[in-house]
């Protein structure tokens, strides 16, 4: 039976390095894999997942109206040898593409792999993922630190400056925002760095 799987991080901690080996070790073992991003704005087409530490792949680039449970049904009709799903990004998913997501798995048996962030600089859970966080099979944490050692569980905006910015969008398209991984007392604190 196949299974769908959230691996959820804070910021920067190396989840498209994550997504980017398990594609590849099905690619190894012979198997092919599709590789989806959901975007905020409008774009659609092929687009790149990159990791930090270099290592890139295409992606389709989807919008919020994208079906993606046709769109695998389609892909799968002309090439039997996919195997997997992935998804970078998945906090952008709304809740009907988490549905898709789900059908995938239990009407086309194709396991898929969403990798995304839980919260948004304000501390509220992105959509895509409160859905994935309630319908995974699986759910797995990618860690990272805090600058104290701990547990980066949070996403801090911060200015130029390296202050907290606790107002503004959700999603500021096109902007340049910093975000800094932090534990929930230096999130709560205001705290981004080791002073
Ligand atoms: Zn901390």
């Amino acid at each position: 039976m196949a299974k769908l799987y959230f691996y959820y991080s804070a910021m920067n901690a190396g989840k498209s390095t994550v997504l980017l080996q398990s594609s590849y070790n099905y690619n190894e073992r012979g198997m092919d894999t599709l590789l989806y991003c959901p975007s905020i704005d409008d774009r659609y087409g092929v687009g790149q997942i990159t990791s930090r530490i270099g290592l890139t792949a295409k992606a389709h680039v989807i919008d919020q109206k994208f079906d993606i449970f046709e769109d695998v049904q389609q892909e799968c009709a002309k090439n039997k040898n996919i195997t997997c799903v992935l998804v970078d990004e998945a906090q952008f998913l709304n809740r009907a593409q988490v549905e898709q997501i789900c059908r995938i798995v239990d009407e086309l048996n194709i396991p898929v792999l969403c990798y995304g962030l839980r919260t948004d600089f304000q501390a509220n859970p992105f959509e895509g993922s409160l859905y994935l966080l309630a319908w995974a099979d699986n759910i797995v944490e990618v860690k990272t630190v805090c600058h104290c050692g701990k547990k980066a569980s949070m996403n801090m905006r911060v200015d130029s400056k390296g202050n907290k910015v606790s107002h503004g969008e959700q999603i500021q398209i096109g902007g340049n925002d910093l975000y800094v991984a932090t534990c929930r007392k230096h999130f709560n604190q205001g705290i981004a760095n080791a002073k």
